[in-house]
Formats: structure tokens, C-alpha cells, sequence
């Protein structure tokens, strides 16, 4: 794979999204219903806690007042006649206590609720993420502004569905308690509400205008973001850490990763500083009517309108309704900030994955010509963005029982032509059959049993050895006797008997007992997983040889030839002592094929191909 990373980052934040105030909500609904659909259960019992932790409140100031008004009231009987009533009192303390505790109880059912369905809900959107990526193609992936799509939903988007969604049951408790408490301070003045409402406005709107700078932010610094990943990879993964030492990159890249973090903190810093002024500014008004309220209410008490106990309930519904409002108006600000970020996983989650043209979604499983080979008619193919095609008007025929090499200096198309080939892309122009069928026309799964493909830049996965053969074949991936099977045709079987578990053995080194592999024997690995393909008749070995010996090459082709027999073997190999076994030859430049033949013939012909070939002879003389 090209490097992803290649785009550098934009000099200025791009235009926040316009799309509205209310327009950003419209994922809200998505994201209740991943939640509901991830469990049912969860959600209703955390609706259920969600109104009782919003009611208890009130309840609670309410019997508050009681209490106190029945303290006063005791008091006053005790006063005159001596005798000392606590029942009453005792009761109401009682059912204080009562709904303390209910209301605990409710917190930590909601607190529990929402660990478990985090847990649940963040391993849903992975593997939907996941899921998504293995329907996208391969030119995707290299796309960097898609890469970064990628990375943006994949580092946050798993958590805000449920952000999303614990918010809006926060936003719905603090709306009942708030309701609650209007519905008693009403009953002081409906001017109390008002004031309590109108007070949190300032600061909320001040929150959700920076909300939306944030997510600009977070959008505008991705590309960023991926680079210092990038730099943490390179400066901390074991197939790097080589190359880090002996060149001293070390302290080079470090000073990169610590630029661009300096870049990307001018600009946090600069927003929360703003953020945090304005908030404490605008959060004064809220307090000034607090205290301006708190004034009004004990006036009142004062000229005995109201009781003690009254007084300390408004006071403290006053306090705990400003405290709702600015909850609910946090939520709020805090879901618009999740819906956007949630924009950014269904963006991702809705990229369509085929070409729009759907050419790839092929439904047949045979050709009309079933021993035709592979042809290829005046393809042409340019990467996207590449100022230059890489492959020209390739016109090619292989039958089945050929092999096929292809000869040509690095760039000039060998490894495009083969992706082609294994419809990893496809021709701009010119088309590809197999059996006759366009490519396109193939059903994928059918398409992918007949080609067994080993590139030079094959996976080394951090898997069991047997399971790195596996691979070659996913219906076998675990059974042994084919792993084995296949070891044995590309030669790899020799290494594994020497492996301390055999084919049990663990390979690389990031899990414990891992073992690490030559390169040349990586190759052998990676050419018996070729052979896992046992019914596929098209082998094609992408330089996959280049770390052994030109006498193990060579011995690898022959035998390699031999098991192909009536099937379709194609080779890229810089290595002419094998070249030259193949039953046609083709030399690219540039994207063209420039000769074609035999061994015999290319020699004859005197061109390009001889010139090579007597060069590398003669180095070997
Ligand atoms: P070869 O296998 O002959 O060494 P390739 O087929 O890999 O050459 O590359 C042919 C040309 O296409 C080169 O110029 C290379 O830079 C370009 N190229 C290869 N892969 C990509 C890619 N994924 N995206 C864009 N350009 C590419």
C-alpha cells in the first residue's frame, strides 16, 4: 500500500458546516436507535431511572419545605402547651431519607446502565467501521482525503453515539426536574421561571458557537493528527525501530511530532481560553439573577407571604432549577457537538464502496470460453491523480498451461498490471477477460478462487506460521493438512520442521513467543500461502523471491512451473536465469510492452531483452 499519509495538512481551518442550528441534529435520532437496537432492555430500564432521577428532586425540596414548616409548627405547640409532638416531624425526616436514597439508587442504575451499554455501543460502531472498510476498494484507502475520513470516525465517532445519546437522557431528566420545579416555584411567581430560564441563555449560545469552532478545529487538524500518528508508529514499532538508529532519526522526527503539536495547541489553547472567559463572563448573569432571586425570595419571607419552610424550598428550587437549566443547556450544546462529530462516522459509514457505475458487482461464475486464459485488449490504465498513465494499450494473451514473465525496470508498470489483473483496480480504458468474460462481469468470490496472488510487499501477519499459510485460503485458514500441503509446494516446509512449535509457532514479535523470520524465509512462508489456493489456475508471483538466492529462485520457478502445469503461471522477477523459463516473455517501459517472445526469440530479436539479459550474464562471469 502507497503511503496514506501523503497529503499535507491545509494552512487554514475549512468552513464550519452550514447546515443550521437544527440542521445538525439529524443524527440524534440515528444514534438513539443504534442504542435502542443494541439493547433494548438497557435503554428502557435507563429511561425508567432517567424520570425518577428527575422527579426525586423536587420531591425532595418539597418534603424539605415540609419538614421545616412542621419544625416551626411542633415548635410553636411546644412553646405553649410544653409537650413536645415529634411524629409528624419524624415521619416527613423519615421520607426524606426514603427518597435520598431512591434517588442514589437511580444515579448509580443510570451510571451502571451506561458503562454497560458504552462497552457494547463502542464495540458495535468498531466493528461497523471495520465492517465498511472491507467493502471499500483499494484505491479508497489511498485516497488521503477518504484515509482521514477514516481516521476521524475511528478516533472518536465510536464514543459519541453514546455521548449522544446519555446526553439527551440528561437533557430529559433535567427537563423533568425542571418541569417539577416550576410546576411548586410557580406557585411563588411565574416571573421566578422566567428569570430562571432566560438567565442560562447567554451562556448557552456562547457554548454552542464554540462547539462548532471545535469541530471545525478537530476537521482542519485531522490531517495533522494522522502525521503524528504516523510519527509514533515510525518511532515506536519494531519494523521501523532499525532504520531509526542507524540513521539517528530519532531526535529528527520527535522534533516533528513535537512542531506539530505546538501548531495544533496555539490553536486549542487560544479556543478554550476563549471558551472558558466567555463562559465565566456570561455564567456572572446566571449568578446575578440567583442572588437577585435569592434577595426577592427572603423579602417575601420577610413580610411573612410565605413560611420559612417555603422560603428554603424556593430557595432551593431557585438554586437546583438554575442548576437544571444549565445542564439542559450544556446538553444541548454538548449533543450539537456529537452530531457533529457524528456527521463525520456516517459520512464515512455512507461512502459509497463501489465505483458509481457498479460495474465491479459482476453475478457470473464461468466464461463462454472456459480454456481462452486471460486477454487483455488495449488497456489502459492511470492512477488516480497521476499526471502519467502507468499502463498503455496492453494487449496480451495467456492459455492455460503458459507462463508468463514480465521483464522491465522498477515503475515500469508490472505490479499495475497485475492489480489490474486481480481487479484491485480497474482499466480506464481497454478491457480484461477471463474465459472470454470481461472481469467485471465476474461474480467477486468466483473471481478471487481462480487467482492466487503473492506481491513483493506481502502481509507478514503477527499469526501462527501455519495460520500465515492459512491465510492463502480463508475456507482452510485453521485445518493443518492443508497448511502442511502447501508448505511442502513452496518449499517452506523445511523452516517450519525447524520452528520450536512447528507450525504452532507464533511469528513476529509483537505477541509473546513470537519468532522472527529472514526475509528469504518470509518469501517461502508467503509462497506456500500461495499454494493454499489449491483450484486456483492462476498463480502469480509478484517478485515474491527477490530475498533468496538466484539458484533458490530459479529451483522455486522450475518447481513452481512444474505444479502449474495447465494452469496459468505469471512471474515478475528481475532475475534472468528464471525469466527465461517462462514460456513468454514481456518487457514493459514505461507502461508500453515494447517486446514480446520466447526466450530464443527475444534473443534473436537483439533488443532491449538481450541487452539485459547478456548484461546480468556477464555479471555473473
Ligand atoms: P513496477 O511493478 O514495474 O515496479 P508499478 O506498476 O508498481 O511498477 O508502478 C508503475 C507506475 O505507477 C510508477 O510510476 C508508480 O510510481 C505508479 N504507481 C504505483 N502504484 C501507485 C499507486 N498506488 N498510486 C499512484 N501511483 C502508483
Amino acid at each position: 500500500m502507497t503511503d496514506p499519509h501523503k497529503n499535507s495538512s491545509t494552512e487554514s481551518p475549512p468552513e464550519p458546516p452550514r447546515r443550521g442550528f437544527f440542521g445538525v441534529f439529524r443524527y440524534s435520532r440515528r444514534a438513539l436507535v443504534l442504542v435502542w437496537t443494541t439493547s433494548r432492555l438497557l435503554t428502557i430500564v435507563l429511561g425508567i431511572l432517567t424520570v425518577m432521577a428527575g422527579v426525586l428532586p423536587a420531591g425532595m425540596a418539597w418534603v424539605g419545605a415540609l419538614i421545616i414548616d412542621s419544625v416551626v409548627a411542633a415548635t410553636a405547640v411546644y412553646k405553649e402547651t410544653g409537650s413536645a409532638e415529634f411524629t409528624s416531624v419524624f415521619r416527613l425526616v423519615a421520607l426524606e431519607a426514603a427518597i435520598v436514597a431512591a434517588l442514589a439508587g437511580a444515579q448509580r442504575g443510570i451510571s451502571l446502565c451506561q458503562s454497560l451499554l458504552r462497552a457494547q455501543l463502542g464495540q458495535r460502531v468498531n466493528v461497523m467501521i471495520l465492517d465498511k472498510a472491507l467493502t471499500l476498494e483499494l484505491a479508497q484507502f489511498e485516497d488521503s482525503e477518504f484515509y482521514d475520513k477514516l481516521t476521524r470516525a475511528r478516533r472518536e465517532a465510536s464514543s459519541r453515539p453514546l455521548s449522544l445519546v446519555n446526553r439527551t437522557f440528561g437533557l430529559a431528566q433535567n427537563l423533568v426536574s425542571l418541569i417539577s420545579y416550576a410546576v411548586l416555584l410557580v406557585q411563588f411567581s411565574p416571573w421566578a421561571v422566567a428569570v430562571l430560564v432566560l438567565a442560562g441563555l447567554p451562556s448557552f449560545i456562547a457554548e454552542t458557537r464554540f462547539s462548532g469552532e471545535a469541530f471545525t478545529l478537530f476537521r482542519w487538524r485531522s490531517p495533522d493528527t494522522r502525521k503524528q500518528i504516523y510519527l509514533e508508529t515510525v518511532l515506536a514499532r519494531e519494523d521501523n525501530v532499525k532504520e531509526v538508529k542507524l540513521f539517528g532519526l530519532g531526535p529528527l522526527l520527535l522534533q516533528r511530532y513535537r512542531d506539530i503539536f505546538h501548531r495544533l495547541y496555539e490553536r486549542d489553547r487560544s479556543l478554550a481560553i476563549r471558551r472558558d472567559g466567555w463562559g465565566f463572563l456570561l455564567g456572572l448573569i446566571g449568578t446575578g439573577a440567583l442572588y437577585g432571586a435569592y434577595a426577592w425570595i427572603a423579602a417575601t419571607a420577610v413580610m411573612s407571604r410565605i413560611t420559612l419552610g417555603q422560603m428554603t424550598m424556593y430557595l432551593m428550587l431557585f438554586r437546583q432549577g438554575q442548576a437544571a437549566v444549565a445542564a439542559i443547556l450544556s446538553a444541548i450544546g454538548g449533543m450539537y457537538e456529537d452530531n457533529l462529530y457524528l456527521s463525520t462516522l456516517y459520512e464515512y459509514l455512507e461512502t459509497p464502496s463501489r465505483d458509481v457505475s457498479g460495474k465491479s458487482d459482476g453475478t457470473r461464475v464461468s466464461g463462454p470460453q472456459p480454456h481462452d486464459g486471460i486477454r487483455f485488449e488495449g488497456v489502459s490504465f492511470t492512477y488516480p491523480g497521476a499526471a502519467q498513465p502507468a499502463l498503455r494499450d496492453i494487449d496480451l494473451h495467456i492459455r492455460p498451461g503458459e507462463s508468463l514473465a514480465l521483464v522491465g525496470e522498477n515503475g515500469s508498470g508490472k505490479t499495475t498490471l497485475i492489480k489490474l489483473l486481480t481487479r484491485l483496480y480497474r482499466p480506464d480504458s481497454g478491457r480484461i477477460l477471463l474465459d472470454g468474460l470481461d472481469l467485471q462481469q465476474w461474480e467477486e468470490d468466483a473471481l478471487r478462487q481462480r487467482i492466487g496472488v503473492i506481491f513483493q510487499d506481502f502481509a507478514r501477519y503477527q499469526f501462527l506460521v501455519g495460520e500465515n499459510i492459512g491465510v492463502g485460503d480463508v475456507r482452510f485458514f485453521t485445518e493443518q493438512d492443508r497448511w502442511a500441503e502447501a508448505a511442502e509446494k513452496g518449499m517452506a516446509d523445511a523452516i517450519i520442521k525447524d520452528l520450536p512449535k512447528g507450525y504452532q509457532t507464533q511469528l513476529g514479535k509483537w505477541f509473546a513467543g513470537g519468532q522472527e523470520l529472514s526475509g528469504g524465509q518470509w518469501q517461502k512462508i508467503a509462497l506456500a500461502r500461495a499454494f493454499m489456493r489449491s483450484e486456483a489456475d492462476i498463480l502469480v508471483l509478484d517478485e515474491p523471491t527477490a530475498a533468496m538466492d538466484a539458484a533458490a529462485e530459479a529451483t522455486i520457478f522450475e518447481h513452481f512451473r512444474k505444479l502449474t502445469q495447465n494452469r496459468i503461471a505469471i512471474l515478475i522477477s528481475h532475475r534472468f536465469s528464471t525469466v527465461r523459463m517462462a514460456s513468454q516473455i514481456v518487457v514493459i517501459e514505461n507502461g508500453r510492452i515494447i517486446e514480446r517472445g520466447s526466450h530464443e526469440e527475444l534473443m534473436a530479436l537483439d533488443g532491449h531483452y538481450a541487452r539485459l539479459f547478456s548484461l546480468q550474464a556477464a555479471g555473473y562471469q
